[in-house]
């Protein structure tokens, strides 16, 4: 088959528009954000939206803002002319959220458009319909704002229209549009209609109420609240516990300046503060913004301002990393998990204007943070093997918490059960109230530890508290490049695919840096020769096997920062007391004592909390005492 040569010819201007309005103008979703973001400019305070159809039949949008004049109507829709920016220089520091002067031209030119506007000084509306040639405005009726009323989307341009899926998921689309504005606007009202139904309504509001409106009840009250500034840049808003982690990232909003973008380096950071804490494939919940001096910024990167460029792109990575990492450092030794209690008595922190982080933290969250002073201020030394874990501190930089706790704690033997003294001495009680997580009572089904602090009852789960303390040893450890290794009397070789002994073959560093000695021994077995002193008494080979798995999962990430602590997470699971174990109380109150000093000791390497915090008041709502 031979293709006809025509002549080259200009395309018709309508043509081009209808093609570059595709760059901007997708799908209803997309127009909808153009023409919020344009009421927006105009300093609307109340914004109501009337989709139909998904939005594909119609998007009809008022605000109350300053609307425009009769005699720049017919401008409003030309394409380049916007009363926004007037000279390049402007548009590096263009406050608005739009400055191309594009939208509504592309609008008009893929969609049947009218206008209706009235600034404060007319005395009535004026309306101009762009689908009417020749284009005067015309007398109308309205109040103060403007309206914007666009029909048949794609109507007369089919070879966009296809794309268009189903009304559903079209207006799902622009649901998910209308929040992200929403989010960012909390002293804007704004309503939302769909085939004449109302669907959403938020009242004016602050970050917290109306992150609330959107996200739930449920996301406030598992979150902390970031405020962080330093000279040019600052990080505000809310950041889930790692608990209320999700299977699907459809909680994550990131703003910079105001605007919300996908950032994959920013995203990267935020994901790397909870590479800790966090599971492999939950998905944190954020609502974050951004600010930072506009000129160090290029929003002029895409043409529906989705992504931004920043000018040191490595600082803020590290600024944000940074900032959030210390935030859900902080939140160790708070209350965790009290959405399982019976009455919540925790206030969720809330964003406050130019503070510090968290401010609003109940009280053991206070005595928590003063824990941080001691993290990683033993080191684990020579051959100690995994039990020494439950040794009392050497030397704990907090000498008194630390007598209170071995004078307190009878002795009981390993092998010994341990059953509960029936009450604890009145000086223990008192030494017990300086402890955050107080003095052990018990254990339960081989699971718990039960412990009484100044609060109430303190439940641990051991499992998870201990696999926490080792991680964090073996990262203070591996960073101080003092990890005590074991060589094994026996090496323990084990049946591997090919793969497998590639894997170990191309990862040696990584693995030698992790304390690991793994050899091929043959085409298909491999030998694990050395291990990490405090990972010497677990099941060595199911270790190897874990972290190979790990490593095949991770092949192409090259950050080696937070593949090593994946690693490490997963290797920590194999030294972890396991459950059934009986503890005396010393250990237990060794591993209280342990927890008090280990960073983030509230969330084990899966996000789950490690203990929660039963408050007088609790227990006696439960007992109907003193109502
Ligand atoms: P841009 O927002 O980039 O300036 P648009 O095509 O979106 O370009 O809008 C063109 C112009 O129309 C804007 O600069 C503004 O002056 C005016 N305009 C659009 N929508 C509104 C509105 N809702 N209220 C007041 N003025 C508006
Ligand atoms: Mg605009």
């Amino acid at each position: 088959m031979t293709i006809e040569r025509r002549r080259i010819t200009p395309l018709p201007d309508r043509l081009i528009s209808q093609i570059a309005a595709g760059e901007v103008i997708e799908r209803p979703a997309s127009v909808l954000k153009e023409i919020l973001e344009n009421a927006i400019d105009a300093n609307a305070r109340a914004i109501e939206i009337r989709l139909e159809g998904g939005g594909i039949r119609r998007i009809m949008v008022s605000d109350d803002g300053h609307g425009i004049e009769a005699d720049e109507l017919a401008l409003a829709i030309t394409r380049h002319a916007t009363s926004k920016i007037r000279s390049l220089n402007e548009l590096e520091s263009a406050a608005t959220m739009g400055f191309r002067g594009e939208a509504l031209a592309s609008i008009a030119s893929v969609a049947k458009l009218r206008l209706v506007s009235r600034t404060e000084n007319s005395p009535h509306a004026w309306q101009l319909d762009a689908s009417q040639n020749p284009t005067e405005p015309q007398a109308a009726s309205g109040s103060h704002g403007t309206t914007i009323d666009i029909r048949q989307l794609f109507g007369e341009v089919p070879a966009r229209r296809k794309f268009l899926r189903t009304e559903n998921t079209e207006y799902a689309h622009c649901l998910k549009a209308l929040e992200r504005i929403a989010l960012a606007h909390p002293h804007i009202a704004f309503r939302l209609f769909h085939n004449q139904t109302p669907q959403r309504h938020w009242p004016l509001s602050d970050t917290a109420g109306r992150c609330e409106a959107i996200l739930g009840r449920e996301f406030i009250d598992q979150s902390l609240a970031v405020d962080v500034h330093h000279d040019q840049i600052a990080l505000q808003g809310l950041i889930a516990r790692p608990a209320f982690a999700r299977a699907r990232n459809d909680k994550q909003f990131l703003y910079v300046n105001g605007r919300f973008v996908h950032d994959r380096s920013i995203a990267h950071a935020i994901r790397q503060a909870y590479a800790d804490v966090l599971h492999g494939d939950r998905q944190p919940a954020y609502v974050l913004f951004l600010t930072v001096n506009p000129s160090t910024l290029d929003v002029n990167v895409h043409p529906a301002k989705h992504e931004v460029r920043f000018r040191d792109g490595g600082a803020v990575y590290a600024f944000v990393l940074n900032a959030l990492q210390k935030t859900l450092a902080h939140a160790a030794g708070e209350v965790a998990g009290h959405e399982n209690l019976p009455q919540p008595t925790t206030t969720p922190p809330l964003p406050q204007p130019a503070s510090t982080t968290n401010t609003s933290l109940p009280p053991t969250a206070a005595a928590g943070r003063q824990q941080q002073h001691f993290q990683f201020q033993r080191h684990e030394q020579g051959s100690r093997n995994w039990r020494a874990l439950y040794e009392p501190p050497a030397a704990p930089a907090n000498r008194a918490l630390h007598d209170a706790a071995t004078a307190a704690a009878p002795t009981f033997s390993d092998s010994q059960a341990s059953p509960a003294p029936s009450s604890l001495a009145a000086n223990q009680l008192e030494s017990a109230d300086e402890l955050p997580l107080g003095l052990a009572i018990g254990q339960a089904h081989g699971v718990y530890i039960i412990a009484q602090n100044r609060h109430g009852l303190v439940i641990v789960d051991m499992h998870a508290a201990h696999e926490r303390i080792v991680y964090e040893r073996l990262k203070a450890a591996i960073n101080a490049e003092q990890l005590p290794q074991q060589e094994l009397l026996v090496p323990v070789v084990f049946a591997a695919t090919e793969a497998d002994v590639a894997l170990v073959e191309e990862h040696q560093t990584t693995l030698a840096a992790l304390g690991l000695q793994l050899q091929p021994v043959g085409p298909a077995s491999l030998a694990v020769r050395a291990v990490p002193t405090l990972l010497a008494d677990g099941d060595i080979e199911a270790l190897a096997r874990d972290v190979l798995a790990d490593l095949a999962a991770a092949g192409q990430s090259n950050r080696l920062e937070q593949q090593r602590n994946e690693l490490l997470a997963t290797m920590a699971c194999h030294s972890s007391v396991r459950a059934n174990r009986r503890l005396s109380l010393d250990e237990m109150n060794a591993l209280l004592r342990d927890m008090e000093q280990t960073e983030r000791a509230d969330q084990c390497n899966h996000g789950r909390p490690t203990w929660v915090q039963w408050t007088h008041k609790q227990l006696d709502k439960l007992f109907w005492r003193g109502e």
